[in-house]
C-alpha cells in the first residue's frame, strides 16, 4: 500500500510510519517539524520505502501527487500539546482547520479512492461533561471563556465537521477517530504531555510537576495499540460496511489514573528518590485555566467494529518508555 502521512515526523506520524514501513508498505511523510522532530525518524529515512518532505503543510506543493498515489492517508498535521495550544491559539485554527480543508479538497478533487483518516481529539468533549463515560452520541458544551482550549476543541470539532461534509457530497471515505490521552515511544514532553515529563523529570533527580492537587482523572492509550484499532477502521472503512464513513469513533483505553497516582507509579518503576512538586494550574498553564477533572472513552462503538481489546498495560508502557530513553534518548523534554 502506498501510505501518506501529514505530521508524519511527530508522535503519533513517526509510530504509523514505523508500523506501515514493518508491514512492506511505502510511506511518504511531511511534517514542518514545529513539533515533530527529524530525531524521531533517523532510522526511517534509512529504509527505501520511506519518504520524508520537511514542509508546511499549506504550501506543500507536492500535495496534489501524494494524494493522488495513496492509498491510505493519515491527516495528523496539526497544532498539538497543551503549551502551544494555549500559546498559538491563531496558528491551532490555521493549521488545524485550514490544512485539514487542504488535504480533503484535494483528496476530492483527485477523485481520491485512498482511506482517509482524519485525526480528531477528547477535546471535542469539551469542559463541561455530563456524563463520565463519553460517548460519541454526547452533546457537547462549550464554554468562550476558557480561549485557547476552546480554541483547539472547537478547531477538531470542525475537522470532524470538515470530514463528514466531504464524505456525503464528494464521497470520499474518511474516518474520525477521537484519540484521548495517547502514549508512547516518540513523545515529548516538550509541550506538556505528562508522562515523557513525568519519566524525564524522575530520571532527572528532579521534582515531578503535578498540576493542581493531581486529582484529575486521565485514561492514556499506547499508541501502538491505538495504531492496530486505526488500521482496523481504516479497512472497515472502505468495506462493505462503510457506516463508519464520516463518523466520529473514540480511540482509547478504559483504564483511569489519577495523576497523583501516575506520579508515584512512574516514581516507583524508575525507581528514582524523586519527590512530587503540586504546581498550581495558573502557573502551569497561565491564568483563568479550568481543568477537565475527568475523562474516559466509552469505547463500545470502537469494540463493536474492530473486536478493540487493549494489549499495553500502562505499567507495561512506561517500562517500554524507560527502556528505549535509556538506550535512545527519545524523551527529550524542556
Ligand atoms: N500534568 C501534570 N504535570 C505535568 C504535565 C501535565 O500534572 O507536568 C497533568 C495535566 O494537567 C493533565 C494531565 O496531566 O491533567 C494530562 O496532561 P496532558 O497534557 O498529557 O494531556 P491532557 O489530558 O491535558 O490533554
Amino acid at each position: 500500500m502506498n501510505i501518506l502521512i501529514t505530521g508524519g515526523a511527530g508522535f503519533i506520524g513517526t509510530n504509523l510510519a514505523e508500523f506501515h514501513i514493518n508491514r512492506g508498505d511505502t510511506v511518504v511523510a511531511v511534517d514542518d517539524l514545529s513539533t515533530g522532530s527529524l530525531n524521531n525518524i533517523s532510522e526511517l529515512v534509512e529504509h527505501e520505502g520511506f519518504t520524508f518532505f520537511e514542509a508546511d503543510f499549506l504550501k506543500w506543493n507536492r500535495l496534489t501527487e501524494e494524494v493522488a498515489k495513496a492509498d491510505r492517508i493519515y491527516h495528523l498535521a496539526a497544532v498539538v500539546g497543551m503549551f502551544r495550544v494555549i500559546q498559538e491559539p491563531t496558528t491551532v485554527i490555521r493549521v488545524n482547520v485550514c490544512g485539514t480543508e487542504r488535504l480533503l479538497e484535494t483528496a476530492a478533487n483527485c477523485k481520491s479512492k485512498a482511506q482517509i483518516i482524519v485525526a480528531s481529539s477528547s477535546s471535542v468533549y469539551g469542559h463541561k461533561h455530563h456524563s463520565k463515560d463519553l460517548r460519541e452520541d454526547n452533546d457537547l458544551t462549550y464554554s468562550p471563556e476558557e480561549g485557547g482550549l476552546t480554541g483547539y476543541a472547537l478547531s477538531k470539532l470542525v475537522n470532524e465537521v470538515q470530514a463528514r461534509a466531504y464524505c456525503h457530497e464528494h464521497g470520499l471515505r474518511v474516518i474520525i477517530p477521537r484519540f484521548f490521552n495517547v502514549v508512547g515511544p516518540h513523545q515529548t514532553g516538550t509541550y506538556g504531555f505528562v508522562i515523557p515529563r513525568f519519566i524525564q523529570q524522575a530520571l532527572a533527580g528532579q521534582p515531578l510537576t503535578v498540576f493542581g492537587d493531581g486529582n484529575q482523572i486521565r485514561s492514556f492509550c499506547d499508541v501502538r495499540d491505538m495504531i492496530k484499532s486505526l488500521d482496523q477502521l481504516a479497512k472497515i472503512g472502505t468495506g462493505p460496511d462503510s457506516s463508519v464513513c464520516g463518523k466520529a469513533i473514540n480511540v482509547g483505553n478504559t483504564r483511569e489514573i489519577r495523576i497523583i497516582d501516575l506520579a508515584k507509579m512512574v516514581i516507583a518503576r524508575t525507581g528514582s528518590s524523586s519527590e512530587i512538586m503540586f504546581v498550581p494550574f495558573d502557573e502551569a498553564y497561565g491564568e483563568h485555566f479550568d481543568q477537565i477533572t475527568q475523562r474516559k472513552p466509552n469505547v463500545d462503538k470502537l469494540k463493536h467494529l474492530t473486536g478493540f481489546t487493549p494489549e499495553w498495560t500502562l505499567e507495561e508502557t512506561i517500562d517500554d518508555l524507560l527502556k528505549k530513553n535509556l538506550t535512545g534518548g527519545i524523551l527529550q523534554c524542556a
